[in-house]
């Protein structure tokens, strides 16, 4: 039987937390086909898609479905479930993942199991790892059903773009039946950044803590971030304190990032910010403390001042790019 996964895209661009749920579901088909839904009119991912294993993808099509909405992607993705009765649905483990498959499961009566690191196909049952706690935890389990629906944890990766062309793909257009006055949640406004990365895909996080100070201790973690190409983030006391918003948070209660690199700067490395960062490939600790969990943790720590550490950090990277552009080298 098909394995099904959910595509997310923004104006064609598909996170990699997609393509890998992608290839899980492909392992989990086994030889059988691996069929992708979209929401709205297809912005030309069909190479993308036939390129990973992808046979036919199925475009959800009403007037209803625009912009995101979690209860009319999730009702539509419940009728196509009906309809087409894959032997499961994977999706990634992003916000949107989660709360179209939490959807689509109450709709349908069917389990779900959120967060796995690890899904393997067997006789009737597909075997599962996932993180709990906040990752602090891997449970087993099995989940048995007629159509099993699972969300994976999102790795580091890279976004790839949909690139027009034909594909040889296999598109079906599914148009749900929904009313017009089934919508009670919908997207009103949509504000764009005026540039930068976002938090959650950002390739480095510079993070700061209490350590940092004030809100002011911040301009050098965002000149740090400017000139690695990254994003701010912070702890809860950083939120707590008003010197962040809370869109910044990482942990427990704010982003999940994987970054391949995380600099904490004074943050202490408590449990709940941890399970935040932990899915970085490499982190760097600044603390002053050398027994703080997070400079325990770390790939590298730097003990010392954060006040003084990060403008060094933010100087020598000015100092070597000017040498690579000839330029002569500012005085300390
Ligand atoms: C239900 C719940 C949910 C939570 N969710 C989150 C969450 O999502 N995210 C989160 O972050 N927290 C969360 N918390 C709070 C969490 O438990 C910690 O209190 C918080 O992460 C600590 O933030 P911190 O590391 O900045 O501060 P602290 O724990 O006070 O650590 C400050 C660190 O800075 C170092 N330091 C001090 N001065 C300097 C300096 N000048 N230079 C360098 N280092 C210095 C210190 O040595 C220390 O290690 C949650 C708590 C609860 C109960």
């Amino acid at each position: 039987m098909s394995v099904f996964t959910i595509i997310e895209h923004d104006d064609g661009v598909v996170p990699a937390a997609c393509l890998q749920a992608l290839t899980i579901a492909g392992e989990l088909a086994a030889g059988d086909t691996v069929e992708a839904v979209v929401f709205g009119p297809d912005p030309g991912l069909g190479s993308v898609l036939a390129a990973n294993g992808v046979t036919t993808l199925h475009v959800v099509d009403h007037e209803l479905v625009t912009d995101y909405s979690p209860e009319i992607y999730g009702e539509s993705l419940a009728q196509l479930l009906k309809q087409a009765g894959p032997a499961g649905v994977v999706a990634a483990g992003t916000d949107r993942g989660n709360e179209i498959m939490a959807q689509a499961a109450a709709r349908s009566r069917l389990p779900l199991a959120t967060n796995c690191v690890a899904v393997t196909a067997d006789p009737g049952a597909w075997t599962l790892t996932r993180a709990r706690v906040g990752g602090l935890l891997l449970e087993d389990a099995e989940l048995t059903a007629s159509t099993k629906l699972v969300t994976v944890v999102p790795g580091p990766g890279d976004d790839v773009s949909a690139s027009p062309g034909a594909s040889g793909l296999l598109t079906q257009t599914f148009v749900p039946d929904l009313a017009a006055d089934f919508v009670h949640s919908r997207l009103v406004e949509r504000t764009e950044r005026g540039s930068g990365v976002t938090l959650a895909t950002a390739r480095v996080v510079v993070s700061g803590g209490r350590g940092v100070g004030s809100s002011e201790g911040f301009a050098p973690l965002e000149e740090l971030a400017d000139l690695l190409g990254g994003a701010v983030g912070c702890s809860r006391v950083a939120t707590s304190n008003g010197w962040r918003p809370h869109s910044d948070q990482v942990g427990q209660t704010g982003t999940k990032v994987s970054p391949e690199l995380y600099i904490a700067c004074g943050i202490s490395g408590a449990t709940q910010h941890w399970v935040g960062c932990m899915g970085a490939k490499t982190i760097l600790a600044i603390n002053t403390d050398p027994e703080a969990p997070m400079v325990t943790r770390a790939t590298y720590a730097v003990t010392g001042d954060v006040h003084e550490v990060v403008p060094a950090v933010v100087a020598e990277i000015r100092r070597r790019a000017d040498i690579r552009a000839g330029r002569r080298p500012a005085l300390a």
